[in-house]
């Protein structure tokens, strides 16, 4: 492995899991999951999702097909040496209860041999990262933190080695739903920085939208229905299953994933006393805008300078077709 790569390829072909029991959790699963991007694997319970993420660093091991990262077959691998190059965070984190903050997030560079100057640096360093202050929770112990800032520390432990992927099972449900946005939130803005191949299982499509950039759905046997960006999935489900997984109200989480269509803005002519958005934006901020403001189109701006007019019927337009002009309207 090139050692400047901080983000790495997974490829699943055919992957294959059946429990000693007979269940087959995974029937045959083939997936390339891009380096740097954050793939999300969402279907209903019992699907099979976390067996897929768990053969991924093998806690558990397939029982047919083939499992590369970076071009390597993982089976071949010294399992615990596997695991030290990928990171794992849980629902409930699993930290350490009677070691502090620190030494949790040291945890991996320990066993790595790191020395232990570079250990204190990499702990601070990704303590900053998360958004805890390493001077005021460093020394702390887990009980001592709230349920997200748990979280962000199990983030950071994960991270501490610099593994090539991230794997991510559940890792912001047990806590409650405004934690949970803004950990959301958080990790978007991390995932900027560190550009990791994460792979986040989720039964929740609102997680899925927000964080993936690819979005697979699963139905029993992790049987791939759909695996695309938010936007298209949003836009044109596969099938009747994704189209009732992702819900009714698919045209409003579409809102979110999708920008301001550019090419339907139609001049300001002039001033206007419409409210102003800026071009960047995506229509379900231009949508609140109208809303909060009471009108029925905002100007967009780029840089301050108006690019044009959007309209509430734009807004309906583009969801409709996306990517195509709106009709001429007479
Ligand atoms: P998900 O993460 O989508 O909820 P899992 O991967 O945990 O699904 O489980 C997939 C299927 O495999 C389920 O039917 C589950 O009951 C079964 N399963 C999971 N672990 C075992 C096991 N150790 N032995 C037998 N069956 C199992």
């Amino acid at each position: 492995m090139d050692g400047t790569r901080t983000a790495a390829p997974i490829n699943l072909e055919r992957i294959r899991k059946q429990y000693p029991d007979g269940t087959v959790a995974v029937d045959s699963l083939t997936m390339d999951l891009a380096a740097g991007e954050t793939t999300v694997l969402i279907g209903p319970s019992g699907c099979g999702k976390s067996t897929v993420l768990r053969m991924i660093n093998r806690l558990i091991e397939p029982t047919g097909g083939t499992i590369r990262v970076d071009g390597v077959e993982v089976s071949g691998q010294d399992a615990a040496k596997l695991r030290r190059s990928i990171g794992y965070v849980i629902q409930n984190v699993g930290l350490f209860p009677h070691q502090t903050i620190r030494t949790n997030v040291g945890t991996v560079p320990r066993l790595l041999g790191w020395p232990k100057a570079r250990i204190g640096e990499r702990t601070d360093e990704l303590l900053t990262l998360v958004g805890l202050e390493p001077e005021r929770y460093g020394n702390r112990y887990p009980h001592e933190l709230s349920g997200g800032q748990r979280q962000r520390v199990g983030v950071a432990r994960a991270l501490a080695a610099d593994p090539v992927v991230l794997l991510m099972d559940e890792p912001f449900s047990a806590v409650d739903p405004i934690v949970r946005t803004r950990l959301q939130d958080e990790f978007r803005r991390l995932q900027e920085t560190v550009r990791k191949t994460v792979v986040l299982v989720t039964h929740d499509i609102d997680e899925a939208v927000r964080l993936g950039d690819r979005i697979a759905v699963l139905s029993e046997h992790a049987h791939l229905q759909q695996f695309a960006p938010p936007a298209e999935l949003l836009a044109a489900p596969a099938n009747d299953f994704v189209r009732e997984f992702v819900g009714g109200d698919r045209g409003i989480k579409l809102l979110a994933v999708t920008p301001i269509p550019r090419e339907r803005l139609t001049p300001t002519g002039g001033p206007s006393k419409a409210p102003v958005v800026a071009a960047d934006a995506t229509l379900q901020e231009a949508l609140a805008v109208m809303l909060r403001e009471g009108s029925n189109s905002v100007v967009v701006t780029s840089n301050g300078t108006p690019e044009g007019v959007l309209t509430a019927d734009d807004i309906v337009a583009t969801l409709a077709a996306p990517g195509k002009p709106a009709p001429a309207v007479e």
